[in-house]
């Protein structure tokens, strides 16, 4: 009996592995299943967003009318990112840039389907244009990589296709949204999104190693223990810098722009 019941429960698993797969658009560059659709992506980075905008004692967002200097800024690093012929979903997510008014806290996010925040701490810890960019450049890749949703698959695992099965999808999108923030990404999505940070820059004016520099600097500055969340998952910080500085000799040298990043850092309040 037993048996039999396991069997009929195999049947039922590769039912729901099949809609699954017929109805997933695209497998994860890291190798495994995504099985969230890219529209998902879209629609649970639009949720996160709107629980920022809607918190602002958690998420102080710097005013763009009040500060257009300073976004003029941001802008141009993000475009100079998102043009490089290398994204994906270039034209497919939103890619909206924001400011977050805390100095206390070293850290960059970009949620799924492109909505970026850089805090005015790491930016203002930073000395070069070319090591902001090479962060940003680091978390573009993980949303258009999709690695928040490979996570989330992961996560939530074969109960959450099932209640996706059963229609619930949009209402479970909504707790999925929420519970993003806590999730850390792999060791092998961190050491890709380093890679790609590297292929982003080296079709830039960018030096190709930014992202090795902010590594450095916290390693050098004794911060690396404070490494925020999101760096704290291994490889630790001196492994990665040799990585990215390894990578980055294949594509030459480029610039640091630091007048005009010291520019960036004066026009923030
Ligand atoms: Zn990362």
């Amino acid at each position: 009996m037993k048996m039999k019941r396991n069997i009929h429960l195999g049947i039922v698993v590769a039912a729901i592995i099949l809609l699954v797969a017929s109805w997933t658009s695209s497998c994860s560059k890291g190798g495994g299943v995504n099985v969230f659709s890219v529209e998902d992506d879209i629609k649970l980075g639009k949720q996160l967003d709107q629980e920022i905008k809607s918190d602002p004692a958690t998420y102080p967002l710097l005013d763009e009318t009040a500060y257009p200097v300073a976004y003029s800024h941001i802008l141009r690093i993000t475009n100079a990112l998102l043009n490089t012929g290398e994204i994906n979903y270039r034209d497919r997510f939103e890619w909206q840039v924001k400011i977050i008014r805390d100095d206390a806290t070293l850290n960059a996010f970009c949620a799924p389907g492109g909505y970026i925040y850089v805090y005015t701490g790491l930016i203002k810890f930073l000395d070069k244009e070319s090591e902001l960019a090479g962060v940003m450049g680091h978390e573009i890749a993980h949303a258009d990589l999709r690695h928040s949703t490979d996570r989330l698959t992961t996560a939530y695992g074969l109960d959450f296709l099932l209640s996706m099965a059963l229609g619930k999808n949009s209402s479970t999108l909504k707790d999925v949204a929420a519970n993003l923030a806590l999730l850390s990404y792999s060791r092998k999505d961190e050491t890709q999104a380093d890679e790609y940070s590297v292929k982003y820059l080296c079709k830039t004016d960018y030096e190709p190693n930014g992202t090795a520099g902010f590594f450095q600097k916290l390693v050098d500055s004794g911060q690396s223990g404070k490494t925020p969340a999101w760096l704290s998952t291994h490889p630790a910080p001196d492994k990665r810098v040799e990585n990215i500085n390894k990578k980055a000799e294949a594509c030459g040298t480029g610039q640091a722009f630091e007048t005009r990043y010291s520019e960036f850092k004066s026009s923030l309040p």
